[in-house]
């Protein structure tokens, strides 16, 4: 198989067979076992990272500890400069870091460079925020006496990211908490392992010619139980956790236990409400990039398509023949449409979901199943399928983390199409295709789309970075990304200053001695 730069890209992130997988920055240390990467594109082992022992966590938070109390003395602005410097570094390494997400996590070499980009996206804004960490000053009801509140940083922040945005994730919660002030420590997901090194690799960098202390930009390696390390450890005020439902009800639990801190970010089971008055040509492109972009494999994936049954027919064939000109093979090789599933636990889960959905009732409309012979030696690589089912199937209710979409039909007025929308434990993305004022109105309305994302005429997936992203219900309530998401890294204090020589009391309370 044609190797298309991956190596000289590893090499030009400074990433190599046998890696460190602790650091604080320009130091690092692999006391930990072995943790293999293998690429899912050709099955071919990249390279690994030592796992992160307990002694060397400790080390780890102490170093970041430390590193805290001068970063917070740094000004807003001036931690802005840093993080620009960072949005230039991944600028420069832009084509070798989206090679490397590509080849390591399986996405399109597009979406990889897209994934950069978001990178690169995030530094600009967290740039323009550390001059608008802006406080409100607030009337006080005592004469002489001003109130305020002022946002200050939180300390050590613990991120741990799933693996289908192996980068973009972190640098989402880092460039903000950064700004804001904190020092980070991320543990990746287990199966990018690679990508995370060469983002450490990059960030060490610019903060090593800034003479900035160890400790800001922190990595530790493992599975679970390294990520434990930091859920249960009241030194890490802060957990931004992004994965499936079944870590962050665990994680979430952990984390309250000790009452600290947490953003969740999980899994959602996002639908495209298209009613009779859709576009039907937006609707197809926006349902298919939707339903089989990343193979499935966003979190903000299309996974159920709620037809009205008046043009049902017709958006169903005209979906049966766009699903034709797909082609499955390599993410590197720009011709293709679907990369591969990340593993074949993965394909596993994906052969499991088609099977007991036929159980269940579902009719299958465009034949699923797991490709093999050349080009797909990895055992990773499935095609799209598509399954006539009902809202109430169990498995219609779950997220499976592949290119499967459920076309629901429904009847009556866009409040039946959003009562099946709704009609799901989770509630991270959702859209509606139509021309309708009314109808696009009453889907964004406080009875209308439930999720913390709701798009008008695009599909579900893909969310700019000036936006807050995140969802409701099971999908955890957390927000990352844009707008006011940056408070979620502060902590907010309430002043009141008295400038007069009494001492008047709130409420009128009379207290004289
Ligand atoms: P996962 O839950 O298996 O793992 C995610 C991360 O959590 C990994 O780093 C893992 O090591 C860690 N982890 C797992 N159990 C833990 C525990 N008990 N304590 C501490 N850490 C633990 O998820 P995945 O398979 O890597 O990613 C796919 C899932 O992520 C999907 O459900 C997808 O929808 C979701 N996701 C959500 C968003 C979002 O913003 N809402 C974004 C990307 C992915």
């Amino acid at each position: 198989m044609e190797n298309f730069g991956i190596d000289s890209a590893l090499k030009n992130l400074g990433v190599s067979t046998n890696n460190n997988g602790t650091s604080t920055g320009s130091k690092s240390s692999g006391k930990g076992g072995e943790l293999k990467s293998f690429s899912p594109v050709n099955g071919q082992y990249i390279g690994s990272v030592s796992t992160t022992t307990r002694e060397e966590y400790d080390q780890v938070v102490a170093t970041a500890q430390k590193a805290f109390l001068d970063w917070r003395e740094v000004t807003a602005p001036a931690r802005g400069e840093i993080v620009r410097q960072f949005g230039e570094k991944l600028r420069k390494h832009k084509a070798d870091l989206g090679k490397l997400v590509s080849y390591e996590m399986g996405k399109s070499y597009q979406e990889g460079l897209g994934e950069v980009q978001e990178m690169i996206d995030i530094c600009d804004f967290a740039v323009g925020l550390s001059r608008q960490l802006h406080g409100l000053t607030i009337k006080s009801e005592r004469p002489g006496h001003h109130m305020q509140e002022q946002w200050h940083p939180l300390g050590v922040v613990g991120i741990i990211s799933a693996f289908n945005f192996p980068v973009a994730v972190w640098s989402w919660n880092t460039a903000l908490a950064w700004v804001c002030g904190d020092v980070c420590i991320w543990k990746p997901s287990e199966k990018t392992p690679l990508c995370a090194v060469a983002c450490q690799n990059l960030i060490a960098e610019v903060l090593k010619d800034n003479q900035m202390p160890e400790g800001i930009s922190c990595m530790i390696n493992g599975d679970y139980q390294v990520g434990e390390y930091m859920t249960k450890d009241e030194r890490v005020p802060l957990v931004s956790a992004t994965g499936s439902i079944r870590m962050g009800k665990i994680v979430g639990q952990t984390v309250a236990a000790r009452l600290g801190k947490s953003i969740l970010e999980l899994g959602g089971n996002n639908a495209i409400i298209v009613t009779p008055e859709a576009d039907l040509k937006m609707t197809i492109i926006g349902s298919v990039f939707g339903a089989v972009g990343t193979a499935g494999q966003r979190c903000t994936s299309t996974r159920r398509l709620i037809i009205h049954e008046s043009i049902y027919d017709k958006v169903k064939d005209a979906l049966v023949n766009a699903y034709k000109q797909l082609k499955i093979g390599n993410p590197l090789d720009e011709n293709n449409h679907v990369g591969p599933l990340i593993d074949t636990d993965a394909v596993k889960n994906y052969t499991n979901a088609i099977e007991a959905v036929q159980k269940e009732g579902g009719r299958i409309l465009v034949e699923g199943g797991v490709l093999q012979g050349s080009g797909y030696e990895s055992g990773c690589y499935v095609k799209p399928c598509i399954v006539e089912a009902e809202n109430h199937y169990a498995t219609v209710q779950e997220e499976t983390f592949a290119p499967i979409l459920y076309l629901i039909k429904y009847s009556g007025d866009v409040n039946d199409a959003l009562a099946i929308q709704n009609g799901v434990k989770q509630g991270l993305s959702s859209a509606i295709m139509t021309n309708s004022v009314r109808e696009a109105y009453q889907f964004l309305s406080a009875s209308g789309s439930d999720c913390g994302i709701a798009n008008v005429n695009i599909g579900t997936s893909g969310a700019e970075i000036g936006g807050a992203f995140g969802g409701e219900k099971e999908t955890g309530g957390g927000r990352e990304s844009g707008s006011d998401a940056w408070k979620g890294y502060m902590r907010r204090q309430t002043n009141t200053i008295n400038y007069t020589d009494k001492l008047p009391l709130a409420q009128g309370i009379k207290f004289d001695l």
